[in-house]
């Protein structure tokens, strides 16, 4: 075990009348976090200022493959692999409570292992590749889920588990007074009176939005938003695997619907998609498939991923003793999201835990 100083939420530090947590962002991280603190008997209320699970957990490709974001098996690869072996229960419970199909598709075994594959195997498992590509690797253990789904069912399961959200109410202030945060200012779009939450702890999963929050508390989170744009077609027939080239993939979705992605863009909180965004996708699924040029088009979008200054997720307690963070997740927010929140709840609940999360912690920025 892990021992953080924080305080653990007991019946003794919980307030009647105040939920025993407020979350605050109400993405597929916070609503993970959610529900792992509802199904512990905590009162948790998500704030979110639009609908939850609509920004980057929507927009994600729903991909959850630790081997895409590092080469060789580090300690960040291990985290995220460690997650992933998680996806397989936590989709199962998601969906039991939800009453959903959240798209989730493994390809066979769920070990990971590297295959070396000839151009004729490569060829074979997904028709219309480019003749040129001349071999490949198969991770069997990868694999994916539909993220816009998931994020819905996320909200669902944690509503019937006992889950508080206020929609569309932005969190405009966190009030710390002696070490804590006492309360959270927030503002209904439609309403022009402010409120405010109390409550044991607080949690920032606010995504890119996050250092919003805690500038005004002087606490730097070095993030930044990255931009990325996808797009979906209609094939004339499913796609039996994700296929990847770098940061270009087409990625499986129910019946025959494929998407493409992706960008990576530091352009601010600018969520347009452009000529550009669409013309570096397109060029790069069809160096890797040429077949989608005959694909129809379905729509685009983008989402901004939440970037840190060493592009690893930010954990745990910081400086002030009852404020957790978890955010950060830049382009893994998905495949990390069972991890999270189990280390999240652990923490809140034990004060400590078992995931290797001090890597991560707010503190390494200094
Ligand atoms: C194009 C693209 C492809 C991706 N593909 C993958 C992938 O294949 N696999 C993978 O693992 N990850 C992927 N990601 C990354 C993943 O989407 C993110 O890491 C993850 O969604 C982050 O989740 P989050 O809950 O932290 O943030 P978000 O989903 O952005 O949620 C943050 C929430 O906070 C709310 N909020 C913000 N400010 C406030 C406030 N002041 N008050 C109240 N609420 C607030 C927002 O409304 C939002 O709902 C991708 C991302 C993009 C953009």
């Amino acid at each position: 075990m892990i021992s953080l100083d924080s305080k653990p939420v007991t019946k003794k530090t919980r307030r009647t009348g105040s939920p025993d947590v407020v979350i605050v962002g109400g993405g597929i991280i916070g609503c993970a976090i959610a529900l792992r603190l509802a199904e512990a008997r905590m009162k948790v209320v998500v704030l979110d200022r639009g609908e939850p699970g609509a920004e980057a957990s929507s927009a994600a490709a729903g991909m959850l493959a630790p081997q895409g974001e590092s080469a060789t098996p580090d300690t960040f690869f291990e985290f995220a692999r460690a997650s992933r072996d998680l996806y397989p229960e936590f989709a199962r419970e998601v969906e039991a409570l939800s009453d959903m199909k959240v798209g989730y598709r493994r390809d066979g075994t769920l070990l990971v292992a590297l295959e070396r594959l000839s151009a004729k195997a490569v060829h074979e498992r997904a028709a219309g590749l480019a003749p040129e590509i001349r071999s490949g690797l198969f991770i069997a253990g990868d694999h994916w889920l539909d993220n816009e789904k998931f994020a819905g069912a996320l909200v669902k399961a944690g509503r019937r588990a006992g889950v508080k959200f206020h929609t569309h109410s932005a969190a405009t202030r966190l009030t710390a007074r002696g070490g804590r945060v006492e309360s959270v200012q927030f503002a209904a779009a439609s309403k022009a009176a402010r409120k405010s939450l109390s409550a044991g702890t607080f949690v920032l999963s606010a995504g890119c939005w996050s250092p919003e929050l805690t500038g005004p508390l002087g606490l730097r989170l070095p993030m930044s938003p990255c931009r990325g744009q996808m797009i979906e077609f209609d094939a004339p027939q499913p796609l039996a695997h994700v296929v990847r080239a770098g940061h270009h993939y087409l990625v499986p979705r129910a019946g025959c619907r494929v998407l493409a992605g992706t960008t990576a863009e530091y352009v601010g909180f600018e969520k347009a998609v452009t000529g550009e965004g669409l013309r570096s996708i397109l060029e790069g699924v069809m160096r890797i498939a040429p077949v989608v040029k005959s694909f129809r088009f379905r729509r685009a979008w983008s989402g901004l991923r939440p970037d840190t200054a060493d592009h690893r997720p930010i954990l745990g307690y910081g400086e002030i003793n009852n404020l957790v963070f978890a955010t950060g997740h830049f382009r893994n927010g998905i495949l990390l999201a069972p991890i999270t929140a189990r280390a999240i709840a652990d923490l809140i609940l034990t004060g400590a835990t078992e995931h290797p999360i001090d890597a991560y912690r707010p503190q390494r920025f200094g």
